[in-house]
Formats: C-alpha cells, structure tokens, sequence
C-alpha cells in the first residue's frame, strides 16, 4: 500500500498542481518535497488517497491528466483542481486497497471525505470534497458560492 498525492506550490500564481506518490504518510514526503533545493516556494498538500501498487497508480492517474501536463515536467499538471481530484479518483477505484477479513473483504475507505451540501440558491445537492486547504467551491448548477 502507498498514497498518492496532490499538492501545490504556493509560490506559482497558475494553477499548476504536482500529482506524486509515496510509500510514507503524505505529508512527510510534503515536508521533504519543500525543503529540495531548486525548488522555489513551499509545496501545500491538498489531496490524498490510499492505493495498491503506487507506483502503478501513479503511472495511471499521470497518464490520465497527460494531456495538461506541464512541459517538461513529468508530474505537473496545468488542470482545474476538480479535473486533477477526479483523475485521483478515478485510479483509487481501480487501485483499491482490501482489507477486511479474508472471507469477506472490503475496500478500504480513503481518509478524506466527501460530504453533501445543498446550494442556498437553487437547493441543488452536490457532492463537495473536503480538502486539506480552503478553496472556493461554486454551485454546478448556478454558480453560486457554496
Ligand atoms: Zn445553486
């Protein structure tokens, strides 16, 4: 088992976002990523999941963001935030963790959560991720701040 990650650098003013991978706790590698040299401003954890077999997963979520991949950079990616957490997603229900027994086993639930809100404006309900920074969220169906 390994964690992917999602953090950014602070210091850019684009919305560029590095997706990585790492057999320690998130933000470890987030404190040792900030502290290599040539790397300019500190590095802010915004996401991570649990998956099986990282380095594969990291391969896959990678590829599913290559076309917003920054150039000549191998793990940073030019996406809308919500574009970068659907593809971490969408590798966490492929690269599941089990656990539970081995009669019955279950995928491991990934630590952050996903809670519902309802918009004040138009009563949509959506599904909002709960991040480990604040970013704005807007209604999908009319914009409005959630
Ligand atoms: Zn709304």
């Amino acid at each position: 088992m390994g964690w992917l990650y999602v953090v950014r650098n602070a210091a850019l003013k684009e919305a560029v976002f590095k997706v990585g991978e790492t057999s320690r706790f998130p933000t470890q590698r987030v404190k040792e990523l900030s502290s290599e040299t040539g790397v300019f401003g500190s590095f802010e954890l915004m996401y991570y999941i649990h998956v099986g077999e990282r380095k594969r997963a990291e391969a896959y979520a990678h590829e599913l963001l290559s076309d917003s991949r920054v150039s000549r950079s191998k793990e940073f990616f030019g996406a809308p935030l919500a574009q970068v957490l659907q593809a971490l997603d969408e590798t966490a229900r492929i690269f599941t963790v089990v656990a539970g027994t081995r009669r019955k086993p279950e995928p491991l639930p990934q630590p952050m959560l996903i809670r519902s809100v309802t918009c004040q404006v138009c009563a949509a309900e959506q599904n909002v991720r709960e991040l480990l920074i604040n970013v704005r969220v807007k209604c999908r169906d009319c914009g409005q701040e959630l």
